[in-house]
């Protein structure tokens, strides 16, 4: 018989007031669990990195997380997970670590999102989110998050890992921004993923990149410190990288320099929230109160490309697609009317288009039929600089679940 795992019942009946969860860090001045406990933080990604960061935010209390990630859960994957069992094979990583970050914290409102970040989670999800923490290990997703984050004025951390090192860096919208950080090396890196075919392909997206949960925890517990700082309103990296050499042991800060021609440097004057989805409004409807809004000049942007279609440079037959970018297979590419004419397989040209000018075909068809994808936002501009948002808020239940509530907080970002 063992004793040591039996319960103390009177430990276990101590009132709540008596033993707070959080009576610690109340020890330290400045800090305020209601904060916390109010903020809402969106990470992306759950894998060796995601796994750290939704730990500690449970662990902190911060109240409302939301985490994105496409993938599932592979045997390899529970050696950097400390959310995952290996029960847990086989099933979404965001929705394992949202029920794994509510067994650690129950007071915790957890949810996930099951997609591609760059081309399926709309941009309300950014602009619900009092600070986006980000765990993943490719530039295409980081610029997409950085650009996203810029345009809905929210602070974007983001981490790094790779065998025994790592960096953490924390990027605000007025300061230098991921993509200013980007070097020729990495646009070419970014360029080579991107080439020949802009359809999406798994074996690609899955990180093989060498990591260990002891570099993970590191990197997560400086982004997470950062997000804590950032949510009382405190100096933070802002502008900078931490990085950390595991092998020495060093660790530096380096500077960024903001880019004045950067793109990514485009954040709404304001953010219109719109009864309707997706589903409910066209994009000629959503055109018209554009211009109500900014006058008879307003365009319409997407935030992102959409497939329109395929076109076959050898037999000119073309397919209509309409989906995001991130929904259609790159086996889809191959032009399948020249297969069945048993000529060599040809590669389709894939259309894309983030642009409305109302008179397209297909203009009155619900913006979800045309590859918009749920509670994204639509951007309108007058050409003189200024830009209104239009988000689709008539999905946020569905997209948010129990998240949906309370304003966010109003952090002073510098
Ligand atoms: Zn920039
Ligand atoms: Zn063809």
């Amino acid at each position: 018989m063992t004793d040591v795992l039996r319960i103390d019942p009177e430990l276990a009946a101590a009132s709540p007031e008596k033993d707070d969860r959080f009576h610690r860090f109340k020890l330290i001045g400045w800090w305020d669990q209601q904060r916390l406990r109010r903020a809402r933080v969106l990470v992306i990604g759950a894998g060796a990195l995601g796994n750290e960061i939704i730990k500690n935010l449970a662990l902190l209390g911060v109240g409302n997380v939301f985490v994105a990630d496409m993938d599932r859960i592979e045997n390899s994957n529970l050696s950097r997970s400390v959310l995952y069992r290996e029960r847990d094979n086989g099933a979404f990583k965001a929705a394992a670590a949202a029920a794994a970050a509510r067994d650690v914290y129950p007071d915790i409102k957890a949810h996930s999102f099951v997609g591609n970040i760059v081309h399926d989670l709309g941009l309300g999800a950014f602009r619900w989110a009092d600070v986006v923490i980000g765990g993943l290990d490719n530039r295409e997703a980081r610029l997409a998050i950085n650009r996203n984050c810029y345009k809905v004025n929210r602070p974007f951390i983001d981490g790094a890992i790779e065998t025994l090192d790592g960096s953490a860096r924390v990027f605000v919208p007025d300061g230098p921004c991921y993509e200013c950080t980007m070097s020729k090396q990495d646009w070419k890196l970014l360029q080579m993923r991107r080439s020949c075919n802009l359809l999406s392909r798994p074996e690609m997206e899955a990180g093989k990149t060498p990591t260990t949960p002891t570099v993970s925890s590191i990197i997560a517990g400086v982004q997470c410190q950062e997000a804590i700082k950032l949510l009382h309103g405190m100096e933070t990296l802002a502008g900078r990288a931490w990085v950390y050499n595991g092998i020495s042991g060093d660790s530096y800060t380096t500077v960024f320099q903001r880019k004045p021609d950067c793109y990514s440097h485009d954040t709404l004057s304001e953010v219109i929230a719109l009864d309707e989805g997706a589903a409910d409004i066209s994009a000629a409807d959503l055109l018209a109160r554009a211009k109500d809004h900014l006058g008879p000049t307003a365009t319409l942007e997407l935030c992102r490309e959409v497939l329109q279609k395929l076109v076959c440079p050898t037999c000119g037959a073309e397919e209509e697609m309409f989906a995001s970018l991130g929904r259609v297979s790159a086996d889809k590419a191959w032009c399948p009317t020249c297969r069945a004419a048993g000529r060599a397989d040809v590669r389709r040209e894939v259309v894309t288009f983030h642009q409305l000018r109302g008179d397209e075909l297909f203009a009155r068809r619900p913006l979800s039929e045309i590859g918009v994808p749920p509670f994204d936002v639509l951007i309108a501009r007058d050409g003189q600089g200024r830009s209104a948002g239009f988000e689709l808020t008539g999905d946020a239940a569905r997209v948010l679940g129990p998240l949906l509530g309370d304003d966010a907080l109003e952090l002073e970002l510098e």
